[in-house]
């Protein structure tokens, strides 16, 4: 039974992580009146754990076994540990179908104020023309509908708002931020990046990263105790619930519903107009209604095409808002499954057990079909890489005794370096609903269809090539490089499901991520991407989320929602 609660507002916003929060808080200080439906339960400093040795945990964060009870596919990436468990889905109560030949590990599901922004890796570049305007180039799927010179102003914005770490380098193809100074480079990171450029013309830099170096708004520089993936009592990497969440609330504006899982966006079929959102309350298991003028998906890419697909009625009977038929197509995450490591010298330094741990390392920008380059015979786009330095004890010293003890200290410090590459957008990557199978909420569930392309494998054999390459180029011992297909295919960084487009018959959304279909509904987060570049997405998730809210408002004042 549904328990119609009446509640009505400017706009609702569904899903309060990296997209979402932005949503509130610029909606909400601008003055509008914003239900924040989180499906996850409200975070708070008391449960962050960053400074907790394992010792102190009921299983010192060593029984596997146990977290994988419950969550079997959240803790195949590790920041889903003994430490974090509860903060992620239940994968039996929130499961998901894939096709028996094309595995797919969809982690990172968080449910708790912040979304993925609780665990995220930080890692903040922006997109340049050679992202948004690639089909020009090489040919290859659809332009993104808008340019580099629009959405520059806010990179601008969120990057001061958020802290990001960084150094300024002058590539037209990964554009320079508004940084706070770099979190700096090891001795080895530095060598790296010297002989990496002298010999090869490619850019190591260090990571351009959301984790402050001087305070900002209350929140203070990071001290580099490490796990940033249990939380921060110091804030001092960007998480949206303790940032933009807390701003929105602070406004007196926005009202924060937990544990509500929306099912589906109401519809006034006459007026063709969203009405509001249909949700599951997740402790009680009623459904209850909740009602705006406009109401924004922010939920994460398969979650907000989820909630469309739910919401089919007789006029949009293949998912709401999917005139065009496009909708939980072009299904796109980046692949990481090429790279390698080598040994340097120590340059007398010490291992230490207890010692300050850096949150990042190093980047390594895109170095393949640049503009001003002939392209790359073997594959389309890019990849960049992310890595850092070690140092360790000599754990396979050989012996024993007192020559043990003392080949045991001697350092061991290597660099490790991954890449993250584009995946093309393609139609026979995509999701649907799997009729046959319900979440513990009674919601249907989606089917995920994804699998790598030759484009994919072409790249991740020279991501673990090029590794090699930069590696020795560097002066490292005992190389060794990897290039595996990504089967399972996993992924953090999903796009594309609900694309942008200037042609309403080939895409769902607009340059402003709303629906072409019903002006009052917008999609925020990834899934109005056309395409998915090698640079981690967030920053660029956020940017745009904040300029489709101006957007917005600009259509309320002119009354067109
Ligand atoms: C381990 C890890 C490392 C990462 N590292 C990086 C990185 O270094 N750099 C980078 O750019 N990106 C990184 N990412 C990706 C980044 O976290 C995401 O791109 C970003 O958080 C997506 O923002 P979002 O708003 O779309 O979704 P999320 O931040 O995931 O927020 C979605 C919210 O919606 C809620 N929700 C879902 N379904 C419903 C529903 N039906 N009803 C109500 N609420 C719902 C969820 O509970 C969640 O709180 C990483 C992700 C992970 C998991
Ligand atoms: S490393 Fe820095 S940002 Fe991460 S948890 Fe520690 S203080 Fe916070």
């Amino acid at each position: 039974m549904t328990d119609q609660t009446k509640q009505s507002f400017d706009v609702i916003v569904v899903g309060s992580g990296a997209s979402g929060g932005w949503a509130c808080k610029r909606l909400a200080e601008a003055g509008l009146k914003v239900a924040l439906l989180e499906a996850g339960r409200p975070q708070s400093d008391a449960n962050f754990s960053e400074h907790k040795p394992a010792f102190e945990l009921k299983y010192r964060n060593l029984a596997a076994e146990i977290v994988r009870k419950t969550r079997p596919i959240q803790s195949k990436f590790d920041v889903c540990n003994e430490y974090t468990q509860d903060w992620f889905v239940d994968d039996f109560e929130e499961p998901y179908t894939t096709p028996t030949d094309k595995p797919f590990n969809w982690m990172g599901r968080l449910r708790m104020t912040g979304g993925r922004t609780n665990v995220w890796g930080r890692v903040s570049l922006r997109y340049s023309d050679l992202d948004f305007k690639a089909a020009s180039l090489d040919g290859y799927g659809e332009n993104w509908p808008l340019g580099y010179n629009e959405i520059e102003p806010y990179y601008d914005l969120v990057e001061k708002y958020v802290g990001i770490t960084g150094t300024a380098e002058g590539l037209a193809h990964l554009p320079d931020g508004q940084f706070q100074a770099p979190v700096p480079l090891t001795c080895q990171e530095t060598l790296f990046r010297n002989r990496v450029k002298k010999n090869l013309a490619r850019t190591v830099m260090p990571t351009r990263s959301a984790n402050l170096t001087k305070p900002i708004s209350g929140r203070g520089p990071c001290h580099f105790c490490g796990p940033c993936e249990r939380g921060c009592m110091t804030h001092s990497y960007f998480n949206s619930a303790f940032t933009t969440v807390a701003d929105a609330l602070a406004s007196g504006n926005c009202t924060l519903i937990s544990n509500a899982m929306a099912y589906k966006v109401l519809m006034d079929p006459e007026r063709n107009r969203a009405r509001g959102i249909l949700y599951i309350d997740r402790k009680t298991r009623q459904s209850r209604e909740v009602y705006s003028r406009v109401v924004i998906l922010c939920a994460q890419s398969q979650e907000s095409v989820r909630i469309l697909l739910n919401s089919a009625t007789p006029q949009y009977s293949n998912g709401l808002a999917n005139s065009s038929g496009v909708l939980g197509h072009y299904f796109t995450a980046h692949v990481r499954s090429g790279g390698g490591s080598g040994e340097f010298p120590a340059f007398g330094a010490k291992p230490s057990l207890g010692g300050p741990r850096k949150p990042w390392g190093i980047y390594i920008a895109r170095f393949r079909n640049l503009p001003n380059d002939p392209p790359f015979k073997k594959f389309l786009r890019g990849f960049g890489y992310e890595g850092e330095s070690s140092m360790d004890f000599n754990w396979e010293a050989p012996g024993f005794g007192e020559a043990y003890k003392k080949s045991l200290r001697e350092p061991r410090t290597a660099i490790e370096i991954t890449g993250f590459g584009e995946v093309l957008g393609r139609w026979d990557n995509f999701v649907e609903l799997d009729s046959n199978v319900k979440d513990v909420y009674g919601i249907p569930v989606l089917k995920i269809h994804m699998s790598d392309g030759e484009n994919e494998r072409a790249m991740i054999q020279d991501m673990g090539d090029s590794a090699g390459e930069m590696l020795e180029a560097a002066g490292a011992k005992n190389i060794r490089t990897y290039a595996h297909p990504s089967a399972p295919r996993w992924a953090l960084h999903e796009a594309g499901i609900a694309r942008m487009g200037s042609d309403p018959k080939k895409s769902v959304l607009n340059q402003f991520q709303q629906t072409h279909d019903i002006k009052n509904l917008f999609v925020m987060d990834a899934s109005g991407f056309p395409s998915n570049p090698c640079q981690n997405p967030t920053l660029t998730i956020m940017a745009l989320c904040v300029r489709s809210c101006d957007y917005l408002m600009a259509e309320l004042k002119r009354s067109t929602l």
